[in-house]
């Protein structure tokens, strides 16, 4: 089967979605991108996480065009090849409808750096305008607002991230998500106190050497 590597992982990462709390029944969808060939593996339009297997996986090129598929591409199938364009970089689109991430973009807020780990996305999280999901317009809304940051959030709708590699994508996803919550948390009892910029760009740096695979920390 072609990318079957590919259409596993999506299969693999849509059920961790589930079980990770970030998204329920069929919301959000993901997709990963083989450069050498062309081609994505996104997952197909509301059908449940649980109940699909390889062959459900959609393959689709940057021109938009389906390859061996018998499914319908998420709804979304727009924004992620749109980010695909726009960031050479990455090989993978996680989106999700988390509770809480959703509850800042509900508010049509930014996700400051209330903690350190929005490093994840970079100094922080910014906000796309609200636009009908699924339409050329939410794509565009969300490539114009990325720049260089590794997520996004969407206005009354949910949160976009993306990643070198999808285990990256989920990664950020599930902590921006614990971010959200420490934010709508602190907010709920007081002012929260932002992490100063020159100290996030610190952060990030410090990222990049971080855990087993960034060899030896200063
Ligand atoms: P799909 O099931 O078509 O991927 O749509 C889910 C979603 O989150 C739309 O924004
Ligand atoms: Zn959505």
């Amino acid at each position: 089967m072609l990318l079957s590597q590919e259409r596993n992982l999506v299969v693999e990462y849509g059920r961790k979605m589930l079980e990770a709390g970030l998204t329920t029944g069929t919301g959000g969808n993901l997709s990963i991108l083989n450069r050498s060939k062309g081609l994505m593996a996104i997952s197909p339009s509301g059908l449940n996480y649980l109940d699909a297997t390889a062959g459900d996986i959609v393959l689709m090129d940057l021109e938009g065009n389906i390859h061996d598929s018998k499914r319908k591409p998420s709804s979304e199938a727009g924004f992620h090849i749109a980010l695909y364009k726009k960031r050479p970089a990455i090989n993978a689109v996680v989106h999700t409808h988390s509770v809480y991430a959703t509850t800042v973009a509900c508010l049509n807020m930014e996700l400051p750096a209330v903690h350190y780990l929005v490093g994840f996305a970079g100094k922080k999280v910014p906000l796309a305008p609200y636009a009908t999901f699924g339409t050329p317009e939410l794509a565009e809304n969300v490539v114009n607002t990325i720049e260089d940051y590794n997520a996004v959030l969407l206005a009354n709708h949910g949160l976009i991230t993306v990643g070198q590699a999808i285990q990256n994508a989920f990664d950020a996803a599930e902590e921006l998500e614990l971010i959200a919550r420490i934010y709508i948390q602190a907010l709920s009892v007081g002012k929260p106190v932002i992490v100063p910029e020159d100290e996030m760009e610190r952060v990030i740096d410090k990222f990049s050497t971080y855990g087993q695979a960034g060899g030896k920390e200063d």
